[in-house]
């Protein structure tokens, strides 16, 4: 029997690998005097020429998988190899203090990020970041170190990592990244949102696994249960194959529901559609016969650079998925920074509480100049296919029609230019703010659609945050309190004839469908994973029974009794 530990079910599927613990950011160096300077500024030009080599491969792999902005940032970590001041720094620093390499490229690296981080701003402090990132790699090719980084990876293993970035999740190729699984983070983690767009199992919220577990052994992951088991023993590994085997088996039944509608029994038709957060990602919503993109959280266009993406970027980026999609609707979120979703070149305040503070809307209220930007970028190709808007974070009536007039004056400056656009473009909202919940029937009046973000509105309605493992338990989609809340939502729609779709991690949760369904829910969006799953619900459910249902769970006590009721 192999050692089992428990944590957050992030994505689901299992998978037995090989572990490849992601190393902390800095490596351990030891000083040693006496050495000689030519010698040692001999090894530093090699592993300057290999770190190069290294950036160049991962630059190229980034080109093909996900596009030129994601390609920047290793171009500007070449670049940093380039740079005099670091170099010459270098040098000096062997010749003066006649000391190894490693021990001159870390001093000299702590100092310059060191510089970077005292600094009141936060895109300095990612510089310093970027600093560190390229001296680490330094040191690796000094020390002949096994490779650390994601790109490095050269056979299939699950990955261990105290945590993963969004921008760093993207970078994994399924192919060899069979799971992962992280210290910290919640089901709702923008790490565990992607780990489920891509397919990837992962167990998230683990505590302290990165120190219980050592590269090279083995480890089974089962990203539906939040089970890893260590070493596994015979056991153990004949049941994840029986697992493995079921799930495939499941899939080949499901496959078929790839052209069916999504319709229940007695006639209750709803669209189900996928989430993305990169172009790239449509394919996967189109395999699984998504019907529409219901959410394209387009600030992961935003990261992995310099500066933001141009207005032509972004309209290359927006039109391709318009066209990709041939006529079905496509939802564009517009930026949604903030939170657990940094983009450091923004400059943003660094603040106590993200969640509660200066985010989506919130920021583009207040930068006109980048959401003109994007609004232009997203009405010049709703040209070329079903566009609709969508802004996130609402909390006020006021803003609403703060960003409805933004999106006036841009369809007015594009009208002037003689540009052509979509004047009928639905608009709408999120709904992640209980107070936007409560008011719905008044926000209603001022869009054409709402999209319910569960994973938001879970967080604030229960005042849980959702990357907290600590209180993971608390955070409950299916809480009676949500669920009104959900309720509310879509009677305020219906009430002026608006139709409600949902866009958090609840829509794709197969437990939740009927429920969601009996509410009057329009539109199901989620990760591509997901879409047959719960399509293979709706289609056996009767609408008559699943709003029976629904009104026996908006009376439950708990979450307990609602899961109770969905599976009994
Ligand atoms: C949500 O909050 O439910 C949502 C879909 O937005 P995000 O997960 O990107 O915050
Ligand atoms: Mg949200």
């Amino acid at each position: 029997m192999g050692t089992v530990y428990r944590g957050v079910a992030a994505s689901d599927g299992v998978a037995v690998a090989k572990a490849w613990v992601m190393a902390p950011a800095a490596l351990s160096v030891e000083r040693v005097e006496g050495a000689d300077p030519a010698a040692e500024w001999a090894r530093v030009e090699q592993a300057i020429a290999a770190a190069k080599q290294e950036l160049e491969a991962l630059r190229q792999t980034a080109l093909e998988k996900m596009g030129e902005a994601e390609a920047q940032l290793f171009v500007a970590h070449a670049q940093m190899l380039d740079d005099p001041e670091l170099v010459g720094q270098i040098r000096q620093y062997l010749e003066a203090e006649r000391v190894n390499a490693e021990w001159a490229v870390k001093s000299v690296i702590d100092m310059l990020a060191s510089i970077f981080e005292g600094l009141d701003d936060e895109y300095m402090r990612q510089r310093a970041a970027d600093v560190r990132d390229v001296g680490n790699r330094l040191l690796r090719r000094l020390q002949g170190a096994e490779g650390h980084h994601l790109a490095d990876i050269s056979e299939p293993v699950v990955l261990v990592a105290r945590d993963l970035a969004p921008s760093d999740t993207v970078q994994l190729d399924a192919a060899l990244v069979r799971a992962f699984v992280t210290d910290v983070g919640g089901r709702t983690s923008h790490t565990a949102i992607m780990a489920r767009s891509l397919g990837i199992p992962a167990v998230v919220g683990l505590g302290d696994i990165t120190a219980r577990v050592q590269s090279g052994q083995r480890i089974a992951v089962d990203g539906g249960e939040g089970l890893v088991v260590v070493d596994p023993g015979e056991d153990d590994l004949a049941r994840f194959a029986r697992e493995m085997e079921r799930q495939q088996g499941e899939r080949a039944r499901l496959a078929a529901l790839r052209d069916a509608a999504s319709v229940t029994p007695d006639g209750r038709r709803v669209e189900i559609a996928g989430n993305i957060g990169t172009p790239a990602e449509v394919a996967q919503v189109l395999a699984q016969g998504g019907e529409g993109i219901g959410l394209f959280r387009s600030e992961f266009l935003y990261m992995n650079r310099e500066t933001p993406p141009t207005e032509d970027e972004q309209f290359a980026a927006y039109r391709e998925v318009a066209e990709a999609m041939a006529g079905r609707p496509v939802i564009i979120r517009t930026l949604d920074v903030g939170g657990d979703k940094g983009i450091p070149y923004l400059g943003l305040p660094q603040e106590d509480n993200p969640f509660l503070g200066y985010r989506a809307i919130r920021v583009c209220l207040d930068r006109t100049d980048l959401f003109q930007t994007q609004l232009r970028a997203i009405l010049r190709a709703s040209h070329y296919g079903k566009l609709r808007v969508m802004f996130p974070m609402i909390a006020t009536v006021e803003e609403v029609r703060a960003a409805k007039a933004q999106l006036e004056a841009v369809k007015a400056s594009l009208r002037r230019e003689g540009v052509p656009f979509d004047d009928h473009l639905e608009v709408g909202i999120m709904i992640e703010i209980p107070a936007a919940a409560v008011v719905a029937d008044r926000l209603a009046r001022e869009v054409d659609f709402f999209s319910i973000g569960t994973n938001d509105l879970v967080q604030y309605a229960l005042a849980c945050d959702r990357l907290n493992e600590r209180i993971a338990h608390l955070y409950q989609p299916l809480n009676p309190s949500v669920l009104r809340l959900v309720k509310m939502v879509i009677d305020g729609a219906h009430a002026h004839g608006k139709w409600v779709g949902m866009c958090g991690e609840l829509a794709g949760d197969p437990r939740a469908t009927a429920i969601l369904l009996g509410l009057g829910l329009d539109e199901f969006s989620m990760s591509a994973g997901s879409i047959l799953k719960v399509r293979d619900v709706v289609r056996s459910t009767r609408y008559e029974d699943a709003k029976a249902l629904a009104a026996r769970a908006l009376e439950a006590d708990t979450e307990a009794d609602v899961l109770r009721l969905v599976e009994g």
